[in-house]
């Protein structure tokens, strides 16, 4: 029987899109080919994400339509990997008589043994979470390309109320500094132009020896013309340190995720996010002192249990007070086993999509008049592709994570760094005329490249 074409599916986060890497290094590394033709595969793989329920809602639908496939083809292998089956093990086992294989965070290196297993007609299964794992001997399979993720930190150890993540990731652990400069030294080799490290709470890395700053620090080191950036940020645990050394590496780039989840000292504490407004907006003022020009993104929850109008509007206060750069906004979703699946959801549904929708148009707002700002300012820009809309422009992005679009010129190629002037901007795009090409790289807006 041929078990060698093996094809992935990914939904969710980053990190969901890192591991997909991680696993894709595991099959070929025990001779699986890869292929992006679900028709013709062996093996269909979906990597799930469960973080809200209309997430886990698209895997079911998607399964539907993937069991088709196997009225054609009844050897073909179909598993769930991630945090579905993590979460939902025996219940996917049991609903979804098409899943042949499910594979949790920590045993992705068991998947081509699974693999034998589901192809011998048992379920093969690999769910237990560890305090060790991080794959940081597996050579992640990556496409050429510019932009690449490393997962430094695995699990999280935070507990917010509403979170899945603590229980299908399991708890916290990081790869030690060696491992990841050397990853970071290949990509370099290979022409990569950017890294993000990701960790569901970076700043908390710790190898025993290396804090997050260290960390930083010894990545920026390896090529001072590769793009550093990191996701996600905890407010508990960020430190003056990193962003002084945010400021002095004109590589790390100047844009911090900051999830703030809710504008509501009571609210915030009801999630277990262990910091007050006061806490995080001193953080903003300080980075914003300490890195001139570092933009802001962050996350929102509305209508979380008990959540009044009153503190409803302290959300769009503090977005007014920070003036984000961007938000990923969300209507709260209980998820069971979490602490907050046993408060009341008692927030209706038409009053939580309703606060959403003042989140979201807020946000436009601000993001709009901070864009309409930098127009006539100059900036440099990482050339990533041709404009999705036309291949008569690039797309790019700014250190501060801002997306540039800007004129194909004949002597650009994706992968420069160049100096360009706004000239137009909506609430998500900048356009930008092209200056010049900047061989070196620097960091501040505004700044006149020599
Ligand atoms: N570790 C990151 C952090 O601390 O912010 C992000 C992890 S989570 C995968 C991404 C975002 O999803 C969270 O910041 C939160 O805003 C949102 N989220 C998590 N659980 C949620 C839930 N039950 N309902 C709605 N949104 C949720
Ligand atoms: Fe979830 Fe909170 Fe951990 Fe982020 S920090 S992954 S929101 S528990």
């Amino acid at each position: 029987m041929n078990k060698n074409k093996v094809y992935i599916e990914t939904y969710g986060c980053q990190m969901n899109l890192a591991d997909t890497e991680v696993i894709m290094g595991i099959l070929n590394n025990n001779g699986y080919e890869l292929t992006k033709e679900i028709e013709s595969s062996d093996v269909v793989f979906l990597n799930t994400c469960s973080v809200r329920d209309n997430a886990e809602q698209r895997i079911h639908g998607r399964l539907g339509t993937i069991g088709v496939l196997k009225q054609n083809n009844p050897n073909l292998v179909i598993g769930i990997l991630g945090c579905m089956a993590e979460r939902l093990r025996n219940d996917l086992i049991e609903k979804e008589k098409v899943v042949d294989l499910i594979v949790g965070h920590d045993e992705y290196r068991k998947i081509p043994e699974l693999i034998d297993i589901a192809f011998s007609g048992e379920k093969g299964i690999g769910v237990k979470l560890s305090r060790t794992e991080t794959y940081e001997d597996i050579e992640p399979y990556r496409e050429e390309g510019l932009s690449a993720w490393i997962s430094v930190v695995r699990g999280c150890d935070k507990f917010c109320t509403y979170c899945v993540v603590p229980f299908t990731r399991g708890r916290e652990r990081s790869s030690k500094i060696e491992s990841i400069v050397d990853e970071v030294q290949r990509l370099s080799e290979r022409g990569f132009r950017e890294v993000t490290l990701l960790g569901q709470n970076v700043n908390s890395y710790s190898d025993g020896e290396n804090d997050f700053a260290d960390l930083l620090v010894a990545c920026a080191k390896v090529d001072k013309n590769l793009r550093i950036r990191f996701t996600t940020s905890h407010p508990q645990d960020l430190s003056d340190k990193l962003l002084y050394v945010i400021a002095e590496y004109p590589n790390l780039c100047n844009y911090i995720h900051l999830p703030v989840q809710s504008g509501s000292d009571r609210v915030l504490e009801k999630m277990n996010r262990t910091y007050s407004i006061e806490h995080y907006l001193g953080i903003i003022e300080r980075a914003r002192k300490i890195i001139p020009g570092v933009t802001f993104s962050t996350d929102i929850i509305s209508g979380f249990p008990t959540e009044t109008e009153e503190e409803h509007k302290m959300t769009l206060d503090v977005m007014s007070k920070v003036r984000y750069d961007g938000a990923f906004m969300f209507k709260y979703s209980p998820r069971e086993g979490t602490r907050a699946y046993k408060m009341e959801d008692d927030i209706p549904e038409e009053v939580k999509s309703r606060r959403l929708t003042e989140i979201i148009d807020q946000q436009q707002k601000i993001a709009y008049k901070i864009n309409q700002g930098l127009i006539g300012t100059e900036d440099i820009v990482l050339v990533e592709n041709f404009s999705k809309k036309s291949n008569q422009f690039y797309s790019g992005r700014t250190s501060t994570n801002k997306i540039v679009i800007l004129p194909v010129a004949e002597n650009v190629q994706i992968g420069d760094y160049v100096k360009v002037k706004i000239y137009k901007a909506t609430s998500a795009t900048l356009f930008g005329e092209f200056l010049k090409i900047t061989d070196v790289y620097k960091k501040h807006k505004n700044v006149n490249v020599a």
